[in-house]
């Protein structure tokens, strides 16, 4: 039986997240919530947030944290996230969202920040090369096409060049994770959840490590606390906190048979 967890993925673009998060999502049976994917989401179905947020997506820069984080409250406030938890690709992505996702989860808690290290001259190959369905998000590259005429082997959709993965757009979105996310490795060190991971092996190697990191954390005899419905929740922000009540009552998370 698997029980759930609450991971973030950390790393610079092009560091592998977005493969290894669906691979995390598939064996602990959890939510894979990439903030990235559901903002394309919106510019697609031209919604007045993708309207929005499209000029920062096509610059590279960040959207603001309050689009962001309504985002990421309404979902995480559904009953998927609520009973089996989530692994979290693209945010937080600031130490301010970081403070947010704290107080929009409590009184439970992030288990574990899992950091892909990869080489910034390497994850600049990487991200030059990479091509993306546009309909499923799956990840190919100039060297490992798809099998048919640019035609996602898994959904059929057109794989395409993102339109930020121009070379300055690129330049943006590493000096600004510099900048602005990897503060976030010393802030969940000093908690004692980082683990880092070499991340430029081969990526079935670092799904492998992933998978021993948090295979160790769960059987550590850790029980995760249970999560709370969701008018138990305290306010994003602003508003006083409502009282949860004690957090060591009712069950861990719903446990599923591994498939
Ligand atoms: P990458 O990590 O390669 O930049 P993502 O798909 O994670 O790709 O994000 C793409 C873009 O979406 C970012 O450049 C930014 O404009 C926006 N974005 C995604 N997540 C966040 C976030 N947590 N806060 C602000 N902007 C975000």
């Amino acid at each position: 039986m698997v029980p759930g967890a609450r991971l973030i993925v950390l790393g610079k673009q092009g560091a592998g997240k977005g493969t290894q998060c669906v691979r995390l999502s598939h064996r602990y049976v959890i939510p894979h919530i990439s903030t990235g994917d559901m903002l394309r989401a919106e510019v697609k179905s031209r919604t007045p947030l993708g309207l929005e947020a499209r000029r920062y997506l096509d610059a590279g820069d960040l959207i603001p944290d309050a689009i962001v984080l309504a985002m990421v409250a309404a979902r995480l406030d559904r009953d998927d996230t609520r009973t089996r938890g989530f692994v979290l690709d693209g945010f937080p992505r600031t130490v301010a969202q970081a403070d947010s996702l704290d107080e929009l989860l409590k009184p439970v808690e992030i288990d574990l920040v899992l950091d892909l290290v990869v080489p910034t001259s390497m994850v600049l190959e990487r991200l030059l090369s990479r091509r993306v369905c546009e309909d499923c998000g799956a990840i190919y590259s100039t060297s490992a096409p798809p099998k048919l005429n640019w035609t996602c082997d898994i959904c059929g959709g057109e794989v395409l060049q993102r339109e930020d993965d121009t070379e300055e757009a690129i330049r943006n979105r590493l000096e600004l994770y510099d900048s602005s996310t990897a503060p976030l490795v010393a802030r969940y060190a000093a908690l004692g959840k980082l683990v880092e991971v070499p991340g430029a092996g081969n990526p079935d190697e670092v799904t492998k490590e992933l998978f021993a990191v948090i295979d160790a954390y769960q059987h550590g005899g850790e029980f995760f606390p249970p999560t709370l419905p969701s008018k138990e929740r305290p306010a994003v922000s602003g508003g006083p906190a409502v009282s949860g009540g004690p957090v060591a009552s009712g069950g861990p998370f719903d446990t599923v048979e591994r498939t």
